[in-house]
């Protein structure tokens, strides 16, 4: 299945490729058709899965059929979604997608002064991505119209209840009007959450995607416990393994993939880094080199690494802990696609430890700890306490020895490395 085959106008097809998605989702591939044949739908799906350009290209399709110039424009689609950093995301997707359609859309968000979110609305946008609150305070004081609305989503629906905000989003609902096409996306069903679905859609089609934990049962996982100081070693003596075809490494800062990228080089690994900063041009070609086994290694930041899809890739590795576990899982998930076996590595330092766990409650799963490797840390480490079937760190005394063992491999290691260089010289 290709977006062409899904009917998608020239300006988004063309705006696909910048990103370079190369085919549909699964959930895309269910929902845009129904979306785009003005369809109720119910989607059980999660972050990760693709679900926001799932709605948002056949909204920006049927918003550019039916286009309407100049100060007569209203806004028709309303997306509620619970948090900022969601309703941010959103944003940008629209942005990317539509990058060629003219389509303007606006996002409201509280936490922050409403000045620029009121100017913003009166450039008369058609797409208003909103969280619950802000959206009805700038209502009541007159900034919005609701009355034009065609298609709202829901998103996150369940979350929203998590986060004590439904009675809001009945608000907001009844605010609607009654003739209008409803996209209720939740991750998981509850039964108020099911309830609310019922009330407000009418002959729903209904779609169901693999839950985003399970992307994380078909990749083998590792961690590697490292001093913070020691992780470009460690990568270096990661990557020293030629059975590693690909690689993308993922760090948190634009700064930190360009240092590591550098780093690899120097190293004899050939590595390029994509961040935010680079050119799109660059960014593209990076990319391309990277597709075509030209370089082996391609570093990127979460953001620019958004899109990027790798047929066959072996090996994602976690430079550095995120913080939120389902862009953990997003990560990992770019390896072992479509039935592939894939190897996700993790390094993880002591200020990191807390990230992990929070990974592990998220894919309900230990990631089994590598215990031989040259930069074991050096200070005394947390015990994680054991899982059956997952082997994890010694105790006290042999860890000692252990370590002396490391500490010496360590030396052995570095003297190669620096009669290779001389060599190399
Ligand atoms: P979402 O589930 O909407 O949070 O999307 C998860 C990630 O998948 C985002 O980083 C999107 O940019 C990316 N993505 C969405 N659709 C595709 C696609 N068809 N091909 C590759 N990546 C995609």
């Amino acid at each position: 299945m290709s977006f062409e085959q899904l009917g998608l106008i020239e300006p988004i097809l063309r705006a696909l490729v910048t990103q370079g998605y190369a085919n549909p989702t699964p959930i895309q591939a269910q929902a845009i058709p129904i979306v785009l044949g003005k369809k109720d739908l119910l989607a059980c799906s999660q972050t990760g899965t693709g679900k926001t350009a799932a709605f948002a290209i056949p909204i920006l399709q049927l918003l550019h059929n039916s286009k309407e110039q100049g100060p007569n424009r209203r806004i028709k689609t309303l997306i509620l979604t619970p948090t900022r950093e969601l309703a941010i995301q959103i944003a940008e997707n629209f942005r990317d997608y539509g990058a060629h359609t003219g389509i303007k859309h606006v996002v409201i968000f509280g936490g922050v002064s409403a000045h620029s979110q009121i100017q913003a609305l009166r450039q008369n946008p058609e797409i208003l991505i909103a969280t619950p609150g802000r959206l009805l305070d700038l209502w009541q004081q007159g900034h919005i119209n609701l009355s034009f609305i065609q298609q709202f989503v829901l998103d996150e629906a369940d979350r929203m209840l998590d986060m004590g905000f439904i009675h809001d989003v009945k608000r907001v609902i009844i605010k609607l009007p009654e003739k209008r096409q409803t996209l209720f996306f939740s991750a998981t069903m509850p039964g108020e959450i099911a309830h609310l679905a019922n009330s407000i859609l009418t002959n729903p089609e209904k779609v169901a995607v693999t839950p985003v934990s399970s992307t994380a049962q078909k990749v083998e996982q590792r961690l590697y416990y490292v001093d913070k100081n020691a992780k470009r070693s460690l990568l270096v003596h990661v990557l020293s393994d030629a059975s590693i075809a690909s690689a993308l490494v993922f760090t948190r800062t634009k700064h930190g993939a360009d240092r590591v990228a550098k780093e690899l080089n120097r190293a004899q690994i050939s590595a390029n880094a994509i961040h935010g900063d680079k050119s799109q041009n660059s960014r593209q070609r990076a990319l391309s080199d990277f597709k075509e086994g030209n370089i082996r290694v391609l570093v990127a930041t979460d953001i620019a690494a958004r899109g990027i899809d790798v047929d066959n890739l072996s090996h994602v590795i976690n430079y550095e802990i995120p913080n939120v576990p389902e862009t953990y899982v997003h990560r990992i998930g770019r390896t072992g696609r479509a039935g592939a076996s894939g190897v996700a590595l993790s390094f993880c330092d002591d200020e990191e430890r807390a990230y992990v766990k929070d990974i592990t409650k998220v894919i309900a799963q230990q990631i089994p700890v590598v215990e031989q490797h040259p930069f074991l840390p050096s200070g005394i480490p947390m015990a994680p306490r054991p899982t059956p079937g997952v082997q994890l760190r010694q105790t006290s005394a042999q860890q000692v020895a252990a370590r002396k063992k490391h500490r010496d491999n360590n030396r052995q290691w570095q003297g190669n490395n620096a009669r290779k260089k001389q060599a190399n010289n």
